[in-house]
């Protein structure tokens, strides 16, 4: 059989898993920015529809309904009304529109938080509102030291949580915005922390690399939250897990085309790649989208944004979740693309050796 090219698809790959039965599957889509106002150019000279992404969203709800096995959930990765919301005055009708959309999906949608959301609405707001899904979390079931994300004494809290769909896999939704000037109350103490990484005084970035992704627009996770999620992955290392991680903003630099990045993302990628459960990073923010698989095997994938895509195109995709790896089937401007688990706890079978024989190295 021909050798197969990591991350990307092609035609002679379908026999790899077309007599296998995935285990479950999930909707992804990232960036619907959804405001009630003409197209127009963005402040990167890029277009942007921002009627026609609600419209972008209703078809995926239809194409996902229209499944033969239901996905059993989607991951929103963030963005989903546009900051120009706020001065319109339209920020809870155009919230409340793109609910309505989603009231018809047959499947529970998993919320995260990006910057537009805090263009909008601040922390205490959002917490009230239907893009709080952290009803769904999971416990863990032997660990006392998981940190709550639920509010703190000192009003320090961030919004992050995890779900198992399915025996053996866990999904962890992580706050790319804990650190941050956006949607922090001035009695914060992450504030005051998170002006210092701006202005320069904190770099933990400090190694005389480029830094153009400190921006009001990008965000960081504190320390706080990073020792909950070296926690969760500690346990998902333990119970052999494999874990999708989900964000709002890239985390390696590679994955992206733009200065999306998350401040520390050095920080972040520590604590993952410390742990050998995780296998794929989601992320949206950089609507041009990206992908990278890292050295250590894991994959970066950042979704191209829905607010982006013309009339007639769409930016979504529905993963297929396998024993041995995961399939992104991609719609629109999505590309399809094959996910071998950086980890084979389990026998392979013959078809699948041919691929992922070579995961080692990178790919840009
Ligand atoms: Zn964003």
């Amino acid at each position: 059989m021909a050798c197969k090219r990591i991350g990307e698809t092609r035609q002679d790959m379908a026999s790899c898993y077309q007599n296998q039965e995935p285990y479950f599957s999930f909707g992804v889509i990232a960036d619907i920015q959804y405001a009630d106002r003409d197209d127009g150019l963005s402040g990167w000279r890029t277009m942007r529809y921002y009627r026609q992404s609600c419209l972008h969203l209703r078809s995926a709800i239809e194409q996902w309904n229209a499944e033969v096995t239901l996905p059993k959930f989607v991951l929103q990765l963030g963005d989903i009304i546009d900051g120009s919301n706020n001065r319109l005055f339209t920020s809870q009708k155009s919230l409340d529109a793109v609910l309505n959309e989603i009231k018809n999906a047959n499947m529970p949608f998993h919320h995260i938080w990006g910057n537009h959301e805090f263009y909008n609405f601040n922390r205490d707001y959002l917490r009230d509102t239907k893009l709080n899904t952290t009803w769904m979390q999971d416990k863990l079931q032997d660990s006392e030291n998981e940190a709550s994300h639920g509010g703190s004494p000192d009003g320090y809290d961030y919004y992050a949580y995890h779900f198992s769909p399915c025996t053996k896999f866990r999904f962890i939704l992580i706050d790319t915005y804990d650190l941050s000037v956006l949607g922090r109350s001035k009695d914060c103490p992450v504030l005051q922390e998170s002006v210092a990484f701006l202005d320069g005084g904190y770099l933990t970035n400090s190694n005389g690399s480029d830094e153009r992704h400190l921006q009001e627009f990008n965000g960081g996770m504190g320390r706080e939250q990073l020792a909950w999620l070296d926690n969760v992955l500690t346990y998902s290392d333990q119970n052999n897990e494999r874990v999708i991680i989900a964000g709002h903003i890239p985390i390696h630099p590679a994955a992206k085309r733009s200065y999306c990045l998350a401040w520390n993302y050095d920080d972040i990628l520590k604590v993952i790649r410390s742990h050998e459960c995780v296998v794929c990073y989601l992320a949206g923010h950089d609507h041009s989208g990206g992908y990278y698989l890292d050295s250590h095997g894991i994959h970066h994938i950042t979704m191209e944004g829905v607010i982006e895509s013309p009339p007639g195109t769409n930016a979504f995709g529905t993963v297929y979740v396998y024993e041995d790896f995961m399939v992104l089937r991609g719609s629109g401007r999505v590309k399809e693309r094959l996910l071998p688990y950086r980890r084979h706890t389990q026998k392979r079978d013959d078809c699948f050796k041919c691929s992922c024989s070579s995961t080692t190295g990178e790919e840009g």
